[in-house]
C-alpha cells in the first residue's frame, strides 16, 4: 500500500530579495485509498506545499523529509516523481508546443509503466475515458495547454489521472474556474479513479463548493504554513459555516 509521508516540512521562497518562509512544520500522512482535503484561506502556503512535492525550483525545502513508501521524494527529479506513483497536476501547467495531448499521454504512460501500451488499446482507452469526462474528441489531437480554457485545463488533468494511475494524486484547486456542470463531470472523474482504491488524493481546496460532490475522508484546515486542525467530513461543513476566521486571527491570511 503507498503511503506518502510528509514530516515537519519546512519551505522557503525567494522574493523581493529576500527569503520568506512559506511551510512552517507540515506533518501529512496520504495512503493509497484515502482521500484527503486541505482546505484554508488565500496565501496559507497550500500551492506552495503542493509544489513543493512536484519538485518546482522556485521552493525550496529547509527542513523535514517527503518519503513515498520510505523511498525520499526530495530527492527525485520530477521525471522520477512521476515513475514512483506521485501525480502532481500541476506539473505540466505550460504548453508542450507541436505535442498532442494523445501523444503527451503516451509518453507519460509509457514513462510510469516502464512500457509503450498498445497502440490500439490505449487509443481505445483514450476515448473512452475521454467520452466519460464529456471530451471532444478532437480535444486528443490539440497540443498540450496550448490555448486550453480553464475547464479544458481541469479535464485535462483528470484525463491524465484516470490513464495513468497513480499512487497518490495531488491536485491544487481543481475546482476553481468550473461552472457546475464541468464540476460535476470533473468530481465524477476523482470519484471514479477513488473508487478503484488504488490512488489516494489529496484535494486542495479553498472553497467547500467541490466537497458536495467529492466527500473526504479527512480534512485538514491549512494556515499560516500549517496543518491547523484534523478532522473527517465534518470539518468542512463547520468550515462552510463559520469561515477561517478562527483559524486567521492575529495572522496574516486573507
Ligand atoms: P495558497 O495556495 O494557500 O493561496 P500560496 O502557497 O500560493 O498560498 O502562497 C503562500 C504565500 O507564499 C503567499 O504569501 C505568497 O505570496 C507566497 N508565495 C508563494 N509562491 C511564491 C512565489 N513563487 N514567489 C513569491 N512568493 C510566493
Ligand atoms: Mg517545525
Ligand atoms: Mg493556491
Amino acid at each position: 500500500m503507498a503511503t506518502l509521508e510528509i514530516n515537519d516540512l519546512h519551505v522557503t521562497v525567494e522574493a523581493d530579495n529576500s527569503t520568506k518562509e512559506i511551510l512552517k512544520g507540515v506533518d501529512l500522512t496520504v495512503k493509497q485509498g484515502e482521500t484527503h482535503a486541505i482546505m484554508g484561506p488565500n496565501g496559507s502556503g497550500k500551492s506552495t506545499l503542493a509544489y513543493s512535492l512536484a519538485g518546482h525550483p522556485k521552493y525550496t525545502v529547509t527542513g523535514g523529509t517527503v518519503t513515498l513508501d520510505g523511498e525520499d521524494v526530495l530527492a527525485m527529479t520530477v521525471d522520477e516523481r512521476a515513475r514512483a506513483g506521485l501525480f502532481l497536476a500541476m506539473q505540466y501547467p505550460v504548453e508542450v508546443p507541436g505535442v498532442s495531448v494523445s501523444n503527451f499521454l503516451r509518453t507519460s504512460a509509457t514513462a510510469i509503466r516502464g512500457e509503450a501500451p498498445k497502440l490500439r488499446t490505449w487509443v481505445k482507452e483514450v476515448r473512452e475515458a475521454m467520452e466519460r469526462l464529456n471530451m471532444d474528441p478532437a480535444f486528443a489531437e490539440r497540443n498540450v495547454n496550448e490555448g486550453f480554457s480553464g475547464g479544458e485545463k481541469k479535464r485535462h488533468e483528470i484525463l491524465q489521472l484516470e490513464l495513468l494511475k497513480p499512487h497518490i494524486a495531488i491536485l491544487d484547486e481543481t475546482d476553481s474556474g468550473l461552472d457546475v456542470d464541468a464540476l460535476r463531470v470533473v468530481s465524477e472523474g476523482v470519484n471514479r479513479v477513488r473508487e478503484g482504491g488504488e490512488v489516494g488524493t489529496l484535494l486542495i481546496t479553498h472553497y467547500t463548493r467541490i466537497l458536495r460532490y467529492i466527500k473526504p475522508d479527512f480534512v485538514h484546515v491549512f494556515a499560516a504554513g500549517r496543518i491547523a486542525e484534523s478532522g473527517g467530513a465534518e470539518l468542512a461543513d463547520k468550515l462552510e459555516e463559520e469561515g477561517y476566521e478562527s483559524y486567521t486571527k492575529g495572522g496574516a491570511s486573507e
